[in-house]
């Protein structure tokens, strides 16, 4: 007898859904000067979640020197432990909401419940109270013995981890000092609403923190804006090819968090169970909207036949719908955009005599949706071993010796994550050391904590965040 998981949603009820949002500027919500809204909507059934302001040229004016005024009079001077006690209470208050944030995370990003509530919202206040607690203590950090903020930070941020990439920004910007104006992406605004209406119940001082909604062209006026001193991005490499271009010549600083190629090694003395797991983990967690998934599995070839048959049931045994849905491991793709990029990279593997598998089953009617994918035959040339898929797509390639898995893995213009799974001490020692990647985890995959630095080589970009290294991009 089978046991099928009865519905479980989580209520909506929690979260109170406006209308229409506006731009959050010198510490109130004001429309935005030319008028112009533009539409949320949960990827899940297409549904219009709320009409939100776009910011032009003119706000991202205004915002800038709300910032530069509050740093300036009021955050530059205060007291690192005073600057703390605000940090504190954000991050006790994102704490009391969390609920609410992980419900509308989920509405307007499309990823599950489970991982809204379990991951994305709990490291959000663990940010804000990791680098609350190093606002008093950077004359201690290792930057001297008293660095200064750099002054007012523009920040352009993704759609993937929406509330979690702002509190990756925020946290360490505020904590050094610094004021903030930032831009979340188009189709994942809300919950960045949501966190300028709990920087007025902290009553963080007016300036402090400016949130500007809006398209890519509100990115582009606020990262171009003279008026700043630093610029942290994390997006598309493109994206961040562009604004590096823009940032050069000026005296700003930048950080770039871009795309990623990680590899999942498995060597053959791995415990098969737990690297399955991890490897599944590592692509199908957040639909594969992971910068630094293991998109790559690289498994030795001895244990290739043992191994795939394992990974194909447990992916045939992920559950995908209903993002709200307690039981829900896959969710709904972000964008129809981003399901286009998907379709049109995985269709490509089809042309190339890659063996493309799903399990069976149906995708919901609305909504946008991609099947979990395992792509095998893959070699070092096409196309899917080498770009950025982005979704829910793992890529199989085989090796036979740990050099030619080193090789392998390095053989990318990225350089963000790593796995290496083995029972070895040495050997996951041997192989990390010669991986070019910023983050590389062993028998396990996609952890996260605030006090671990992250960040790229290569086309990942470059600039660490998270721990003490993330104090060091936003201290002069
Ligand atoms: P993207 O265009 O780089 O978007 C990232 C952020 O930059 C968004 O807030 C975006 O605004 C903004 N933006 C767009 N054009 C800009 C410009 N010229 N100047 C300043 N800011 C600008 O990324 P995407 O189009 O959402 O995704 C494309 C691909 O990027 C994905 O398929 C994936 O490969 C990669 N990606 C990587 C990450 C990561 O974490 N490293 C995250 C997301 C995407 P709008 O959203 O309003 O356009
Ligand atoms: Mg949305």
């Amino acid at each position: 007898m089978i046991f099928e998981y009865a519905p479980a949603p989580e209520s909506r009820s929690v979260v109170g859904l406006r209308q229409t949002y506006d731009l959050f500027i010198d510490g109130e919500f004001v429309p935005a000067q030319g008028g112009e809204y533009v539409t949320s909507l949960n990827p899940a059934d297409e549904e219009e979640l709320a009409q939100v302001a776009v910011a032009g040229a003119a706000d991202v004016d205004r915002a800038v020197a709300a910032a530069r005024r509050a740093q300036e009079t009021v955050w530059g001077r205060m007291s690192g432990a005073e600057r703390g006690k605000y940090l504190f209470r954000i991050a006790r208050i994102i704490q009391e909401r969390s609920r609410e944030l992980a419900v509308l995370e989920t509405l307007d990003n499309g990823k599950p419940i489970k991982e809204t509530r379990d991951v994305d919202v709990p490291l959000v206040a663990a940010h804000f109270f990791y680098y609350a607690g190093w606002a008093d203590k950077l004359a201690h950090a290792g930057f001297g013995p008293n660095p200064r903020p750099l002054g007012v930070a523009a920040q352009v941020i993704p759609w993937n981890f929406p509330l979690l990439m702002l509190a990756w920004k925020i946290a360490p910007a505020l904590a050094t000092g610094n004021t903030v104006v930032l831009k979340p992406a188009e189709t994942t605004p809300l919950t960045a609403l949501v966190f300028a209406q709990i920087c007025q119940e902290a009553e963080l001082p007016p300036g402090v923190v400016n949130i500007l909604t809006g398209a890519g062209e509100t990115g582009r006026a606020l990262v171009e804006h003279p008026g700043t001193d630093k610029v942290a991005f994390t997006g598309s490499t493109e994206v961040g090819r562009q604004i590096a271009r823009s940032v050069a010549g000026t005296d700003k600083r930048l950080t770039l968090e871009l795309g990623g190629k990680g590899a999942n090694i498995v060597y053959d003395d791995a415990a098969i169970d737990q690297a399955v797991e991890g490897v599944v983990t590592g692509i199908f967690f957040n639909q594969g909207h992971v910068c630094c998934a293991g998109s790559r599995l690289l498994i030795q070839e001895s244990i290739a036949e043992e191994f795939l048959p394992r990974l194909k049931a447990r992916v045939a045994k992920l559950r995908l719908g209903d993002p709200l849905d307690k039981n829900t491991d896959i969710g709904a793709i972000n964008s129809a955009a981003q399901l286009e990029r998907i379709r049109e990279l995985t269709d490509t593997a089809d042309e190339e005599g890659v063996e493309r598998w799903s399990p069976a089953r149906d995708l919901p009617e609305s909504g946008y949706w991609f099947a979990p994918t395992v792509l095998t035959g893959v070699s070092q040339a096409h196309r899917v071993a080498r770009e950025e898929i982005f979704g829910p797509v793992l890529s199989v390639l085989t090796f036979r010796t740990p050099e030619e898995a080193v090789t392998k893995a390095n053989n990318t213009p990225y350089g963000l994550s790593a796995g290496v799974w083995t029972e070895k001490g040495s050997r996951m020692l041997w192989t990390a050391e010669r991986l070019r990647a910023g983050v590389i985890w062993s028998n396990t995959f996609n952890k996260f904590d605030p006090t671990s630095p992250f960040g790229g080589y290569k086309e990942s970009g470059y600039g660490r965040e998270g721990g003490r290294h993330g104090l060091e991009a936003y201290l002069g």
